[in-house]
């Protein structure tokens, strides 16, 4: 789950983390108070999405208008409040469509000596979470890492003891920080890996973290994701989740219990199992399709999901074909069956419908479905199946 740049601050704040003074606004005349509050200019107001590239990124009918801009006084504050306030923003991490902005931070300038990177992620491999740390901070963090990888710098730290002193002066000495500012750095690093670990995130990533002029270390961009699985024992970090900027179907998703996630594609699938999802996706590939979206109704697959997962499937305009692959498990085949059947019947389907049963009672299961007279394409077997399906978007005269 992710969180927007001012909710983040206002964590960081928390743990005794440096960041600049603001105040978030949703309106015009909310800025420019926000700016006398912040004891005038310059100050710098910054589209809140959940996306980065903000700085570069531009406002999609008026590409002067970037996402983050300086302002010196009410004129400008309020100009560039009217520049995004309600507008669409574009950035490399939003893609084609943008992210509308619906609030933005208005933050006290900073004077910049230095920008430098530090991140955290959990590192699979090492199965813990590692800081990640570059002197080329700034905008194109994504650059750096492809071009010269030497320049980022990886330390594991284990998660009951944090960050040791001495790892963050090794980190200090490879970003080329004096004495003073490495003083600051060990609090801030540590800090920082300890909010990673007590708030269950995912990723804290700090570009830029700034020296000033005055030498002093500020977190003056903050991005924050947290494990949606541990969310249970942070009932105010669920407070800050911002469903307007989540995508509607995978929020629909969420509230009946089903994992979704959006692709690309046109083929739909619906699967009972996250890896069975998965392989399923592969050979789809494998033969020459592409999902529309992954899909795991859970080891269950009852009537109700089964049909509001149809509906969620149908509504993405992109589909032309839907794959079911389910395994009955502890779920018998007669009951997936029946769910299938009927959940077709309230949905009405517009597209051909490849069906995969295997498990306890198949056979019975699969007479029910040839029996029942509505346009189902039976499979046997993954690979079968996959071909059917991809053969169907073929048919349709869609590119598979
Ligand atoms: P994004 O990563 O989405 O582009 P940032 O918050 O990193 O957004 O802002 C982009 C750039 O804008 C930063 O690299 C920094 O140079 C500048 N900037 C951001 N906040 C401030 C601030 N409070 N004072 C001065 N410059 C800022
Ligand atoms: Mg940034």
């Amino acid at each position: 789950m992710k969180i927007h740049e001012y909710q983040a601050k206002q964590i960081l704040r928390d743990a005794g983390v440096s960041v600049p003074r603001g105040v978030v606004a949703d309106t015009p005349q909310a800025v420019v108070n926000a700016l006398h509050e912040l004891g005038g200019g310059p100050a710098v107001v910054k589209a809140q999405i959940h996306a980065g590239g903000r700085g570069k990124g531009t406002i999609k009918d008026n590409p002067s208008q970037h996402g983050v801009q300086v302002v010196h006084d009410s004129e400008e504050a309020r100009r560039a409040a009217n520049g995004l306030l309600g507008h669409t923003l574009v950035t490399v991490q939003t893609g084609p469509a943008g992210q509308v902005v619906r609030r933005v931070l208005v933050e006290e300038g900073c004077s910049i000596a230095r920008e430098l990177y530090l991140g955290i992620v959990v590192d699979r491999a090492a199965a813990g979470p590692v800081l990640i740390a570059s002197s080329e901070g700034g905008m194109d963090i994504e650059q750096v890492a492809a071009a010269t990888p030497e320049r980022i710098y990886r330390q594991r730290f284990h998660p009951d003891v944090g960050l040791w002193p001495y790892q963050a002066r090794n980190l200090s000495g490879r970003l080329g920080l004096s004495a003073a500012v490495t003083r600051r750095a060990q609090t801030f690093m540590r800090r920082l890996c300890h909010v990673f670990v007590e708030q269950d995130c995912t990723l804290v990533e700090i570009n830029p973290l700034v020296v000033t002029a005055e030498e002093e270390l500020v977190a003056l961009d903050a991005k924050m994701s947290f494990d949606e699985n541990a969310l249970y024992r942070h009932p105010d970090v669920v407070g800050l989740r911002d469903l307007a900027e989540e995508l509607p179907a995978e929020v629909r998703a969420a509230e009946e219990g089903l994992s979704y996630v959006k692709l690309d594609g046109n083929i739909g699938c619906l699967v009972n199992g996250a890896g069975l999802a998965m392989s399923t996706m592969d050979l789809i590939k494998l033969h020459g399709g592409r999902p529309a979206n992954f899909l795991d109704v859970g080891g269950g697959a009852n009537v109700h999901q089964v049909t509001e997962a149809f509906r969620i499937l149908l509504d993405d305009g992109n589909v032309r074909a839907v794959l079911v692959n389910i395994f009955g498990g502890i779920m018998r085949c007669t009951t997936i069956a029946e769910a299938i059947l009927a959940a077709y019947r309230s949905v009405g389907f517009r597209v051909p419908l490849v069906v995969r049963l295997e498990g306890t009672e198949v056979e019975q299961g699969r007479k029910l479905l040839a029996g029942s007279g509505l346009d189902i394409i039976a499979a046997d077997g993954l690979t079968d199946a996959a071909k059917k399906v991809v053969a169907a978007v073929i048919r349709g005269h869609d590119q598979p």
